[in-house]
């Protein structure tokens, strides 16, 4: 097997991921949390050469990147080869009840009432197991939890309780699915799963801006992660770019760290609900820069030194130093595999037949990958309720 070294910070969710994965692949890594040893910070930047992100994966000595660079590997079929890993054999296809497609609050809320019926759900994780509360500090907004929580030890309390009643969980992304006939049919990389009905709870991920120098300095000051990377960046001048509650969180959340934190923002109001738009436009750390927008983001070739931002009332553009850039403009719907099987809004969000129903029998949809209206994590899981009780209803109307 390969020689990986993985360097992670507490609380970072995309280096869950990247171990995840790893996992799901039975390769064994060294794992150099830089919370527990700072000094190992400065060697991964080194090594990286200029890498100022969490996680930074090295397999036998080669840099890979972060995360999403390790999955990019594996979907380019690259990554089995790297970890020197042989083909494993076809297992046994078995039929379950209910598979669901998601672990975070809409899949793993669905896994727990399935599982208390006991239907023996099972889950394909996503490769972001958890879901989007895995990327964030407090949760302070879910009920319970009087002096909050923090997103992935929320998410381990709903994966404990779901388990608790026999939820088994497969590792991993579902890469293709077909509901043409029943037993429907889900793939992983590893596995095939056959299904009486399927629940999907495949959620949404941030959204990219498409500029000049995003790609090319993503890890090297460029993040969609205040809570992985915002200590990477202490005293120095830190952009925000949204107007959202996300983009309020993080720019709250980086004021921790940063000199001096700037959202740009292309509107001159927040769309952010107003208790966060207040806390973040008193916060004395935080600046806005109103009706502007970041045309290009510019690096020394190993990280980003600042921003060609245009105001879009005037024309004009300046140059903002920056540090940490931070991109919290929204969420795109996990849809992709969906493609031409469930019927989907323009935008990618899944329609709704009627209740958690979509337009195939046997087939319903939970949380964010149909919701872009409430977006938290307590609506998903309501939705995860009321897909696993359709599920449940339906099985049961069909003698299951
Ligand atoms: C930074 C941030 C902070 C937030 N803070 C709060 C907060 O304080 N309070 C609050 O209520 N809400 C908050 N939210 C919103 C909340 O996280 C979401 O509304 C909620 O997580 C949606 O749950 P979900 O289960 O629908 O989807 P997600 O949480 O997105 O989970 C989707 C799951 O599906 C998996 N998946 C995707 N594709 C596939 C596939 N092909 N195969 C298998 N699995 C797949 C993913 O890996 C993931 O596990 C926050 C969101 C962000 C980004």
């Amino acid at each position: 097997m390969a020689d990986i070294t993985i360097y992670t910070r507490d609380f970072c969710g995309y280096c869950v991921r990247a171990k995840r994965l790893l996992d799901t692949k039975g390769a064994s890594y060294q794992e150099i949390n830089i919370d527990l040893d700072p000094a190992k910070a400065a060697e991964m930047i080194e090594r990286s050469q200029g890498g100022r992100t969490v996680p930074q994966i090295f397999i036998d000595g080669v840099h890979v990147g972060g995360s999403d660079d390790l999955v990019d590997l594996d979907r380019a079929g690259k990554l089995d080869e790297m970890l020197q890993r042989e083909a494993r054999r076809p297992e046994p296809v078995e039929t379950h009840d209910v598979v669901i497609i998601g672990s975070g609050p809409a899949g793993l809320t669905s896994a727990l009432y399935t599982a208390r019926a006991n239907l023996k759900p099972v889950v394909v994780e996503g490769l972001n197991a958890g879901g989007q509360l895995m990327n964030t500090t407090e949760v302070e907004n879910y009920p319970g939890f009087p002096e909050g929580i923090t997103g992935p030890e929320l998410m381990e309390q709903f994966k404990k309780q779901a388990e608790r009643f026999g939820t088994v969980f497969v590792p991993g992304d579902a890469i293709k699915v077909d509901f043409s006939a029943r037993p429907f049919g889900i793939w992983t990389d590893e596995k095939e799963l056959r299904a009486n009905a399927v629940i999907v709870a495949s959620g949404a991920s941030p959204l990219t801006l498409g500029i000049t120098g995003e790609e090319e300095y993503a890890g090297r000051g460029v993040s969609y992660c205040a809570t992985c990377d915002g200590f990477f960046f202490r005293d120095q001048e830190i952009v925000v770019v949204g107007g959202g509650d996300t983009a309020m969180e993080e720019a709250l959340f980086l004021a921790r760290y940063g000199k001096r934190v700037t959202v740009i923002h292309r509107r001159d109001e927040l769309r952010a609900s107003k208790i966060m738009a207040d806390r973040a436009l008193e916060h004395e750390k935080i600046e806005f820069l109103w009706n502007s927008v970041v045309e290009e983001v510019v690096g020394d070739g190993t990280k980003v030194q600042s921003l060609k931002v245009k105001n879009v009332q005037t024309g004009e553009v300046i140059d903002r130093e920056c540090g940490g850039f931070f991109v919290a403009i929204g969420h795109t719907p996990n849809t992709e595999i969906f493609k031409s099987v469930l019927p989907m809004e323009e935008t990618g969000y899944l329609k709704l037949e009627q209740g958690s129903k979509s337009n195939i029998e046997g087939v319903f949809i939970a949380g964010d990958v149909h919701d872009h209206t409430y977006r938290q994590a307590v609506t998903a899981a309501g939705y995860g309720c009321r897909a696993a009780i359709d599920c449940e209803r339906w099985l049961e109307s069909q003698g299951r």
